[in-house]
């Protein structure tokens, strides 16, 4: 099992954060800004996780799951975890974001701590090997 993590996310200052924290764990990151560039890198790259943001320029992050869990390129798609990091947990996003094919969500701000506990729980870090 590989260790690499797609993060679909257009804020700078989350991808920095995301990026930093998992890099220290040993995940391998890789980013993506929109949507569209999201789910074709999901489809042409080496994926084990998916970060993803909801609130994105283009396609939102419903249709970016939606788009992912149908996706006829990739077989395994339909199975790769997907964490959804939502801004407005109060407002149904999360409920959304599992029905939209995510597996879990976590509210903005990102908390590190809780980042690195729900992404070990699909993907063991390479650190703790
Ligand atoms: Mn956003």
């Amino acid at each position: 099992m590989g260790n690499s993590v797609l993060y679909i996310e257009d804020n700078p200052d989350n991808m920095m954060l995301v990026r930093r924290a998992l890099e220290s764990r040993g995940y391998k990151l890789l980013q993506a800004l929109t949507g569209i560039e999201g789910v074709s890198k999901a489809e042409n790259e080496e994926v084990d996780l998916i970060l993803l943001d909801i609130n994105l320029p283009d396609i939102d992050g419903y249709e970016v799951a939606r788009r992912i869990r149908t996706s006829d390129k990739k077989h395994a798609l339909t199975y790769v975890p997907i964490i959804a990091v939502t801004a407005n947990a109060l407002k149904g996003d999360a409920e959304k974001a599992l029905s939209a094919g995510c597996d879990v969500y976590m509210s903005k701000p990102i908390n590190i701590r809780e980042l690195w506990a729900r992404v070990e729980a699909f993907v063991p870090s390479p650190n703790s090997k």
